[in-house]
């Protein structure tokens, strides 16, 4: 995962190697400017049903739109911006476009889609999540479980007390709590009973190897397995081939994400596919 790559590489900088350190503080410095200056995007990837194609969700993934290089992926600035603590007021941003759009897509007759954010480790250490998931719901007056709030294992982990207290107050909000990255965290399965959590997504590696490993099939038919008796929604990410989309049906998982069904793409885009799929009759799958 390029994030945890990052943050590791990162640790590897010696004091006297000053390049990384300046380059690091460069970074920091335009992310900061790119915060004021309104220079990040957001862009959506759908998330499908496989048994009939229905676009049920999408995953906010943010974007920077850099004015002298171009769009940038979160792997080549998000790093820099957990390490600054900077990731916080990221977050909090990308949480308040999130329920805007959530808002937006209401008024434009497009209905019931739910919509997935990413959040940091830093924000959730914060004391003030809930308050603030709270404030942007009242604002935007979207309906909570259209919301849906992704960490990974190794945030859940980070800090067990306090993450319990955060999550159970934002699901009492009526927010969907999701783990992303599920089955690459350093975690004990036990959190999952103590967690009040909705979605599972297996991790894009498994996906990957699917065709390859048979233990890459044990582990995802075993993740299915403790999602179902545990009543979770289970979302395969990184499905990019049809093989991959009939060996996760036979095994019995229906919601995917992946190149296969769209790319991250642009909001403008992403309206558009929603529009011409409201156009058509709703499948009863
Ligand atoms: P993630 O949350 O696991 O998001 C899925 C990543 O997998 C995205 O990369 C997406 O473009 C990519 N992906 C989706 N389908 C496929 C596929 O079929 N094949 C392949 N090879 N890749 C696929 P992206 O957009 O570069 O984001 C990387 C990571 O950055 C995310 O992983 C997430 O951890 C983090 N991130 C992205 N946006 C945000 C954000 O707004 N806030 C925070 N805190 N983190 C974010
Ligand atoms: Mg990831
Ligand atoms: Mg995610
Ligand atoms: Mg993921």
């Amino acid at each position: 995962d390029a994030k945890t790559r990052g943050r590791d590489s990162f640790r590897k900088y010696h004091p006297a190697m000053d390049e990384p350190i300046q380059d690091h503080l460069i970074l920091e410095n335009d992310l900061r400017k790119a915060l004021k200056n309104d220079e990040f995007v957001l862009h959506l990837q759908p998330q499908v049903d496989m048994r009939s194609g229905w676009i049920f969700g999408a995953e906010a993934l943010i974007r920077w739109k850099h004015p002298q290089q171009g769009l940038k992926s979160p792997g080549s600035f998000l790093p820099v911006a957990i390490e600054s603590n900077l990731i916080i007021d990221i977050d909090r941003w990308v949480l308040g476009q999130a329920c805007d759009l959530i808002a937006r897509w209401r008024t434009a007759g497009l209905g019931d889609l739910r919509l997935s954010v990413n959040v940091s480790g830093q924000l959730f250490a914060h004391d003030n999540i809930a308050d603030l998931v709270a404030e942007l719901i009242l604002q935007s007056g979207i309906r909570p479980c259209q919301l849906e709030i992704e960490l990974t294992e190794n945030t859940i982990m980070q800090n067990n007390l306090k993450t319990v207290s955060h999550l159970s107050r934002l699901k009492n909000l009526g927010v969907q709590i999701a783990i992303d990255d599920f089955g690459t965290g350093y975690s004990s399965l036990s959190y999952l009973r103590n967690f009040p959590i909705d979605t599972l997504k297996i991790d894009r590696s498994f996906i990957r190897d699917l065709t390859e490993a048979p233990s890459a099939i044990a582990i995802t038919r075993a993740i299915i397995a403790l999602g179902e008796s545990l009543g979770l929604t289970i979302i395969c990410e990184g499905i990019e081939t049809p093989h991959q989309k009939e060996m996760l049906m036979d095994l019995g998982c229906h919601h995917a994400q992946g190149y296969l069904f769209g790319r991250p793409d642009t909001l403008e885009s992403f309206t558009r596919r929603l529009q011409r799929q409201q156009q058509q009759p709703a499948p009863f799958a």
